[in-house]
């Protein structure tokens, strides 16, 4: 028997690709092992947005150099941020791998047979109930600090009608819930002929049948529009759980960022959002310590995360990328420890915030679409992405919507008891 294993870090997308290969290799005639030690082909999933990611990946490919010296039979293949356009480079200097793939690109590493439907064998053989969908690739945007229009290239949507079959694939095979994604959303479709936006793909997914919940993410605050706004406030699957990276509460610091946005202007769509969708669930990402970031410009950023009480807040330090305008033109001039103390600042008052906001759903009583069963509880998430445990009962929940209430909340989870199911 064959067997793969796929090594995954970085953002949701890896995660949706890692998913789609996993399928490949299974039509294929693979079988998934946890294990990199037993796999005949190893895919290294990889993503360099940040140094402590790209340090990763090194040791790994370091790792398995090693590995592929004791079992020279087996294959490895590398995808993800790290394979830019030029794979002979890569090939020179990492000759133990045996296949480079660009992100979104589709393998051919075995024969196939030309009968064998192309997008049947990129779905996953055995999706979670909630999976990722990428609807477009690359990012036309070059913020300053950033490295994936370098990695990924230009935006490429993919059309409505491969996306609307994928998902109805996908729920052929018991999936309930859809997340898609792309780097900017909002930009979806602009590169399609007929120039179909999210809010036109929206509709389509939201008559599919038997899928009950759509997410999406990641939105550009710049390319926004009310439009969307209305669709997901008037669409009944699409989930008010929005992801909006505003990156820094400072608009000089945003101007050097290259966001193409205004503090005010965010505000302005935080609060369109919070009205047209009241129960809007708004997370973001920020940036602390951008070359030259002041304390009163850090303040900012916090002032403004106690004013829109964010639901999630992904916080990373800023960690220059060599070729990005950023690493380039400004000094990496905020010193590490204080970086640091940025990062704990946002994080504790984060957590004070969704510490608040979780407690306000003690007693109450949510819904949420069963995804797994891990370490003896059910676990499944709200409309607005919140993660929900629950003790195990006789009956099987995978993909099931339930109804729970909840008896305990932190931060970062809620815990209940099973209402009713149905
Ligand atoms: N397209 C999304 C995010 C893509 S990268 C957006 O527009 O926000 C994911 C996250 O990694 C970013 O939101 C940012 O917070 C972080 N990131 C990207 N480059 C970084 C860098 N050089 N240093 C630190 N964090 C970075
Ligand atoms: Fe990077 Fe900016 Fe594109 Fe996001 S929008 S992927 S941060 S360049």
């Amino acid at each position: 028997m064959l067997r793969y294993h796929i090594w995954t870090i970085g953002c949701q997308m890896n995660k949706a690709e890692s998913d789609r290969l996993a399928g490949y290799l299974e039509q294929s005639g693979y079988q998934s092992t946890d294990t990199a030690e037993e796999a005949d082909f190893i895919v290294l999933n990889s993503c360099v947005v940040r140094q402590s990611a790209e340090n990763r990946v090194v040791n790994k490919l370091a790792a398995l150099k090693s590995l592929k010296k004791s079992r020279p039979g087996m294959s490895i293949a590398v995808t993800g941020c790290l394979v830019n356009g030029n794979t002979e480079q890569l090939q020179k200097s990492l000759p133990h791998v045996d296949y480079f793939l660009k992100p979104g690109e589709s393998p051919r590493w075995f024969d196939m047979p030309a009968t064998q439907d192309k997008t049947r064998m990129l779905v996953s053989a055995h999706p979670s109930p909630a999976t990722f969908v990428s609807i477009i690739q690359g990012c036309d945007n070059f913020c300053s600090y950033c490295i994936v229009p370098y990695r990924r290239g230009r935006e490429k949507s993919r059309p409505v009608s491969d996306i609307i079959c994928e998902v109805k694939e996908l729920v052929r095979r018991g999936v309930r819930e859809v997340t898609l994604l792309g780097q900017n959303v909002d930009s979806y479709g602009h590169d399609l002929p007929g120039r179909p936006d999210l809010a036109d793909l929206l509709v389509e997914l939201n008559a599919v049948d038997e899928l009950f919940r759509i997410r999406f993410l990641t939105n550009h605050p710049k390319d926004m529009t009310s439009k969307l706004l209305d669709a997901i406030a008037s669409l009944e699957k699409v989930c008010g759980q929005i992801n909006l990276p505003v990156q820094s509460g400072d608009d000089e610091i945003l101007k050097a960022m290259r966001r193409g946005y205004t503090v005010e202007h965010y505000r302005r769509l935080a609060r369109e959002l919070y009205q047209k969708i009241p129960e809007v669930a708004l997370s973001t990402d920020i940036i602390v310590g951008f070359p030259s970031e002041s304390e009163e410009q850090f303040r900012h950023t916090c002032d403004l995360l106690a004013e829109l009480r964010f639901d999630t807040v992904h916080v990373a330090a800023y960690s220059p990328r060599p070729g990005t305008i950023a690493a380039r033109e400004f000094q990496d001039n905020v010193p590490q420890d204080e970086k640091s103390r940025r990062l704990r600042m946002v994080e504790e008052l984060q957590e004070r915030i969704a510490t608040e906001t979780n407690a306000r759903l003690l007693g109450k009583t949510v819904e949420i679409l069963v995804e797994a069963r891990e370490k003896g509880k059910w676990q499944g998430r709200t409309r607005s992405g919140k993660l929900v445990f629950f003790p195990p009962e006789a009956c099987d929940y995978l993909g099931q919507l339930v109804k729970i209430k909840i008896e305990k909340t932190s931060p970062w989870s809620l815990q209940g008891k099973l209402e009713i199911s149905y």
